[in-house]
């Protein structure tokens, strides 16, 4: 599904065969989650080819292996110069871009590395959680505390968090996880962030637990452009009580109507939602964006 035959990857300076591409079995990275990535989405626009937030995402990348003072070797113009470079060698338009900063190097010891390496892959992926209403659950796991890592870095050791809920959401019956922090109050999905709607104004949570997507500080950008409210506050998953919609947003999500939580079921159907026009105008968006030109 990610890959065949002909699929083309970058890793550390050359575009190979994805079927090449190895890290060594003494790799920190492998033993220790200790890498970050980044999730990224090109769209198809009449523009051609673009990449929708690019300097966003990799001045993110950045900021993460920062955090976890992880070397990469890349400036923001280089990563995306080298993801369109990707895309066309795959032949790809609208794609998933997955770059992963990690060390390969045969490193046991618990001490940041010295090098770093750098993996992209590209591949066609649809809506991450698909297009119907989820169902979500509280889930019994919470969000890393942000005194124990440093939670708005991507770091791939932290989705161990986010496959343990997933799968334990999935395990009884339901579509996604909903985590709350260590106080109790929502922070976000496993790999998207969440919003409710109640008397007409939009309530997600804030910084502090969660990481702040670049779809969500998006869909809170056009949601103020049109007029409507958006509160960033924490809150108890007992403030669902009584709202009428409720969406998850992510680059590989995109925006995703919520039909339940548990046992509270929203009131409004999707389509009658403010998370529903914004999904139109994040659509439109990305798909005709001009102003996401980069490189
Ligand atoms: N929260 C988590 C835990 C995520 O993994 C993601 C996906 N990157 C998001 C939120 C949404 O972030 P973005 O909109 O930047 O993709």
């Amino acid at each position: 599904m990610y890959f065949d035959s002909n699929t083309l990857v970058f890793l550390d300076g050359e575009f190979i065969p994805a079927e090449q591409a190895t890290c060594g079995a003494y790799a920190q990275s492998l033993h220790y989650g200790y890498a970050v990535f980044e999730g990224i989405r090109a769209y198809n626009t009449p523009h051609g080819t673009r990449i929708f937030k690019a300097r966003e995402h990799y001045e993110r990348l950045h900021y993460s292996c920062r955090a976890i003072s992880l070397p990469l070797d890349y400036s923001v113009e280089e990563l995306t110069n080298i993801s369109y470079e990707l895309l066309a060698k795959n032949n790809l338009t609208d794609a998933y871009i997955r770059p992963l900063a990690f060390a390969a190097t045969p490193h046991m010891t618990l001490t940041a590395p010295t090098t770093g390496n750098l993996l992209m892959a590209v591949w066609k992926w649809d809506r991450y959680l698909g297009s119907q209403s989820l169902r979500l659950t509280v889930s019994p796991y919470e969000r890393p505390n942000p005194k124990a890592v440093p939670i708005e870095a991507k770091v791939s050791g932290h989705y161990a968090n986010s496959i343990i809920a997933s799968s334990e959401a999935k395990s009884r019956g339901f579509d996604e996880a909903l985590l709350l922090d260590l106080n109790g109050c929502v922070a976000e999905g496993p790999g998207a962030n969440f919003f409710f709607e109640k008397n007409g104004e939009l309530f997600t949570a804030p910084a502090g637990s969660i990481l702040r997507g670049i779809t969500r500080n998006t869909i809170i950008d056009l949601a103020r452009e049109t007029g409507i409210t958006v509160n960033e506050r924490f809150f108890r998953p007992a403030e669902l009580q009584g709202a009428t919609g409720a969406f998850m947003t992510g680059t590989a999500a995109e925006v995703i109507g919520v039909a339940s939580v548990d046992d509270v079921v929203f009131t409004k159907p999707f389509e009658q939602t403010l998370g529903a026009q914004l999904a139109a105008r994040y659509t439109a968006l990305v798909q005709g964006q001009a102003e996401a030109v980069e490189a």
